[in-house]
């Protein structure tokens, strides 16, 4: 370890990932410290920190936060901030950062829960401008933005843009960068390495993955950046309980085999899926020859393209029955859980896809009973 507790930056991610943010031994302590459930801290004199009142700061908190910037840029300085959803961290950074007579750059097919942000920038009086992630649409809309966000690979579409193009040009124009990195989790991609000035996550998602917590999390270089954020969370009053600071940072040290699990699955799965002729539209940016499999290939880390895997059915009944005939797949929503779930995601409304759309998000079942299951449930939809 490096001589400030910090593994260097050569430390395999799964050996990172075991330790990090742990604290240095101390004899008869636990390796890995509880919860800690304080309103308040012992505060004689005048007021100083680290912690003063739990909604400002909380040790568990400071423990998961060391250890998502750990990963997310290993061996460098940055500063986390983390939320009690992915939305409280996307809300921090954008409200935090943009102006009345700002104009901010969105992604138009990002997270279903992004327009709800763009109604309140508007109402706040910020230009909102969007353009897709594929092809780096985004490019074209830059002139005079404040922030530009992207999402990459977005969510359902998957598709993926040059976060390194994206964020030079951004920034010739005086723009900030934030990048959405829910579905590639730090393990997949380091957005800060690319240029990023805030990753920004859901840590609901494969992040913690066993779908009990919802988190969200900021990491930036900038200690004027991040200290927005934290100004923003203490102002919203919207803060992680210390319990799922403990679970999400507990869930880290098995973040490597799950990816990596995932990604190998879900790679199986498209390959199969492939060869069905009542699936269309199939995307997966590890498949050789998706359209997003170069650039994907280009930016992320380890072959860790993600546990999606999105195709469309012929209509709304063929998924649903599709849906009905799993045996191993939760129908539900969300991403990147150890037990695999799919849905139809047109039944939400937010997202431009067809009826028959499936998202896919793929576990660490063994991967032959699942794509066994899969391959099964589409026949017996196909029969009606
Ligand atoms: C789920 C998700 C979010 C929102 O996260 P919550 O934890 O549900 O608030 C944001 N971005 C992406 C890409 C997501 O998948």
């Amino acid at each position: 370890m490096a001589d400030d507790g910090r593994m260097s930056n050569t430390t395999g991610d799964g050996t990172r990932a075991v330790r990090a943010g742990l604290p240095e031994p101390v004899a008869h302590e636990p390796t890995m410290p509880g919860p800690v459930f304080a309103a308040h801290y012992h505060l004689p004199g005048e007021p100083a920190g680290p912690y003063t009142y739990g909604r400002e700061n909380n040790p568990t908190w400071t423990g998961l936060e060391a250890a998502i910037g750990e990963l997310e840029h290993p061996g460098g300085d940055t500063e986390t901030v983390v939320f009690p959803s992915g939305m409280g961290a996307i809300s921090a950074v954008l409200l935090s950062q943009a102006r009345t007579g700002d104009a901010v750059v969105l992604p138009d097919d990002g997270y279903q829960a992004l327009p709800l942000v763009r109604e309140r920038l508007e109402t706040y009086g910020v230009e909102v401008r969007t353009a897709p992630t594929a092809g780096d649409a985004q490019l074209d809309v830059l002139d005079g933005a404040k922030l530009l966000w992207i999402e990459t690979p977005s969510n359902p579409g998957l598709d993926v843009c040059d976060i390194r193009r994206l964020a030079a040009a951004a920034h010739d124009r005086g723009a900030l960068v934030a990048v959405d990195n829910t579905l590639a989790t730090p393990l997949g991609q380091r957005p800060l390495e690319l240029g990023a000035d805030f990753s920004v996550a859901s840590g609901t998602k494969a992040l913690t993955g066993h779908g009990d917590v919802l988190l969200g999390y900021v990491t930036c270089r900038d200690p004027e950046l991040a200290a927005a954020v934290r100004l923003w969370r203490k102002t919203a009053g919207a803060i992680l309980g210390p319990m799922e600071a403990w679970l999400a940072h507990r869930s880290l040290s098995t973040l490597q085999l799950r990816v990596d699990r995932q990604a190998a699955t879900a790679l199986a799965l498209a390959e199969a899926l492939r060869e069905r002729p009542d699936v269309t539209g199939l995307r997966h940016p590890g498949l050789p020859d998706d359209p997003a499999h170069r650039m994907a290939k280009a930016q992320m880390r380890g072959g860790r393209f993600g546990c999606v895997v999105s195709f469309t059915l012929p209509d709304k009944d063929r998924a649903e029955r599709f849906l009905a005939a799993l045996r191993l797949v939760d129908d539900a929503t969300s991403f990147g859980g150890v037990r695999s779930t799919a849905e139809r995601r047109g039944r939400w409304g937010g997202d431009a896809v067809p009826e028959g759309f499936i998202r896919f998000s793929v576990g660490v079942e063994d991967t032959a009973d699942l794509v066994a299951d899969v391959l099964a449930a589409l026949d017996e939809a196909a029969r009606g």
